[in-house]
């Protein structure tokens, strides 16, 4: 897919589209499981669970932390935890969730591909910066000159106009010159549609007859 020639920005989301965030969940699910004595095969639940409350967090129904509390409880089937310790609890997901962080293959090429072109490069993800930012630097994406659009830290997650903005601040480009790149369709494509920008929507699947399902096949201007 070739992007537009007057191209200055681009802002690539992080979870799903250059680190495998399912397959580290899948691993820190499968522990975490076996250490609360529950039964295998508690994926499907989690995610359900996981979906539930982080559309919560991007509709600025819970807050981002509130949302986590709020996970660990229903999984766990344990209402009255008090934030502590489910956070505490939390804490052996997360343990084994980052250390199974995985670049896909073709994401380092593309950043590098797009830093080369002169291109700004920004990561709009919709987490908090401490950890999306490590995420990057312990898979070997976080390049020199790459900015952080870390929605936590912007004020608002996307699909809400104001994270494309903030992040567009950021990177110092306008809506018009900058492509999001994501795998989430509401957050990554409709939403930076709306706010003015141009996006790619990657199926890594392969479904999708309008969408790239490599980071290989963009064509850059
Ligand atoms: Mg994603």
């Amino acid at each position: 897919m070739l992007l537009p020639a007057d191209t200055r920005a681009v802002l690539y989301d992080l979870d799903g589209t250059l680190v495998d965030h399912e397959h580290a969940a899948r691993a820190g699910v499968e522990s975490w499981s076996r250490a609360l004595g529950l039964p295998a095969g508690q994926w499907q639940r989690w995610l359900t669970i996981e979906r539930k409350w982080f559309t919560a967090f991007e509709n600025g129904e819970v807050s981002h932390l509130g949302q986590r509390v709020a996970r660990c409880r229903e999984f766990i089937g344990r209402a009255e935890l008090s934030d502590e310790e489910a956070l505490t609890m939390y804490e052996d997901y997360l343990a084994v969730y980052r250390s199974n962080w995985v670049a896909y293959p073709d994401a380092l090429p593309s950043l590098r591909a797009a830093l080369e072109r002169g291109l700004t490069v920004g990561v709009l993800t919709n987490g908090a910066e401490e950890m999306q930012r490590a995420k990057l630097e312990r898979t070997g994406l976080w390049l020199d000159g790459m900015i952080m659009c870390a929605t936590v830290e912007l004020g608002a997650p996307k699909p809400q106009p104001e994270s494309y903005r903030a992040a567009l601040e950021k990177v110092g480009a306008s809506a018009g010159h900058t492509v999001m790149i994501g795998d989430s369709w509401e957050n990554d494509v409709a939403g930076a549609r709306r706010a003015g920008l141009h996006a790619v929507y990657l199926d890594r699947t392969g479904n999708e007859g309008t969408s790239i399902s490599s980071l290989d096949e963009l064509v850059w201007p």
